[in-house]
């Protein structure tokens, strides 16, 4: 695809309903959902566009490259991360994407629901004292249920019920029959009474499928770049600026106006209607601390104080099944304080892999504080 011509000339006279920052899975779902309904938008992002050929075969350039550059050529986030954690300082390459599709391009397309039970969060905790988990999220699960059976269909899940949350309605294609040992597992799993199901995952499974986490080389992972920034761009009229870094939201004290931006050394202001602030959860709360000013002079909307703090990893346990060593624990290295799950989520390998692989998620846990203080400015880059 040639993104040149989705690239406007002059941004900054642009009416644009939306500015989106960020096309990973939130920035481009979102975007694509609004120019879908004939909203004028305009999508910014640090990395390059991957999706014209760059994902399968990277033009590698001739001479020396930095570490910097190869990294943004394979779609990864460039530099180092900065920052206090629960576990001291961190200096490290996160696991982040950076480039059209964002962390899609490198995720494993493990698309499952929230519980029922995951919207009153405090309840599922009660011996925990000084937690501020709250009884009841804002939006409800019911709610939420026509918009997971949209993205359901949106990005072809296949998969099947999770017995503990079921939904009649769920959009869940057929997955391939399970590999010879996976079976034995899952039919192990209901003699002790869990209830194991297929993880709902965005696989094609073309022959030789490997369930890629990383770049697909076979196009059979739903990545957000695919299924919504590029027909949000080729039949919906929305508009792209790669390799633009966002700098600042510019803000007074009701909402944003409008974002500072860096592209090829240039700097622009682009005025927008609405604002999309979606790059991701390290850079987001980094960006809102960077764009302090007078009105908000803790960083952007932190007038809790809470933003860029508290970012949880997920917490899960998986099993690795070989085939000459029989089951083997493969994560945590140390054990977890408490796993109360009874569903167990099978991934669908086994096609042809030498191994099978199955994991059992659990709930979401708050129990690394990841980032202690918030990711300072600097850092964050
Ligand atoms: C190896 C791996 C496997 C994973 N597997 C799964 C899985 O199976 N299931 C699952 O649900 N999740 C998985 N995840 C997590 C999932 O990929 C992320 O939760 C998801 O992509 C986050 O979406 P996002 O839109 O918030 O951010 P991202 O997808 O990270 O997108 C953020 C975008 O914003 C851009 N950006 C950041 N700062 C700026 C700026 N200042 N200016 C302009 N652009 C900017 C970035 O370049 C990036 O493209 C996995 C992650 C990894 C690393």
């Amino acid at each position: 695809m040639d993104v040149s011509k989705y690239i406007p000339q002059n941004p900054e006279d642009g009416d644009w309903d939306v500015v989106v920052v960020g096309t990973g899975m939130g920035g481009s779902t979102l975007g694509h959902a609004l120019a879908r309904k004939g909203r004028s938008v305009l999508f910014l992002e640090k990395g390059k566009f991957l999706h014209g050929g760059l994902l399968h075969a990277p033009e590698i350039p001739p001479g020396p490259m930095s570490v910097e550059e190869q990294r943004l050529l394979y779609g990864w986030w460039p530099i180092r991360i900065q920052g206090e954690t629960s576990f001291g300082q961190s200096d490290f390459y996160a696991p982040l994407g950076c480039g059209s599709g964002g962390t899609t391009v490198h995720y494993g397309a493990q698309l499952e629901r929230f519980a029922r039970s995951d919207f009153s969060p405090r309840q599922n905790f009660p011996d925990v004292k000084g937690t501020n988990l709250p009884d009841q999220w804002p939006v409800s699960h019911e709610a939420m249920v026509p918009y997971y059976r949209a993205a359901e269909s949106l990005f072809d899940i296949c998969g099947t019920q999770d017995l503990l949350n079921m939904d009649e309605g769920a959009n869940l294609r057929v997955p391939p029959p399970l590999g010879e040992r996976d079976q034995v597992l899952h039919d192990s799993f209901m003699d002790l009474g869990l209830h194991p199901y297929r993880a709902h995952v965005g696989y094609e499974y073309v022959p030789e499928c490997f369930e890629c986490t990383d770049i697909c080389p076979k196009r059979c992972k739903e990545r957000s770049g695919e299924v919504c920034l590029v027909p949000a761009l080729s039949e919906f009229g929305a508009q792209i600026l790669p390799e633009c870094e966002v700098e600042e939201l510019i803000s007074d004290r009701q909402r944003v106006t409008g974002i500072r931006a860096v592209r090829h050394g240039k700097e622009i202001v682009i005025r927008a209607r609405t604002v999309v602030l979606a790059a991701g959860a390290y850079m987001t709360p980094a960006l809102l601390l960077k764009s302090a000013s007078a009105a908000w002079p803790d960083g952007l909307a932190n007038r809790s104080g809470m933003v860029g703090r508290n970012l949880m990893l997920h917490k899960a346990t998986s099993w690795h099944w070989t085939r000459h060593n029989g089951i083997r624990q493969m994560a945590p290295r140390r054990p977890w304080p408490s796993t109360t799950s009874t569903s167990i989520m099978g991934t669908n390998s086994g096609l042809s892999r030498p191994w099978d692989f199955l994991s059992s998620h659990h709930s979401y846990l708050p129990i690394y504080a990841m980032w202690r203080n918030p990711i300072r400015a600097g850092g964050a880059r």
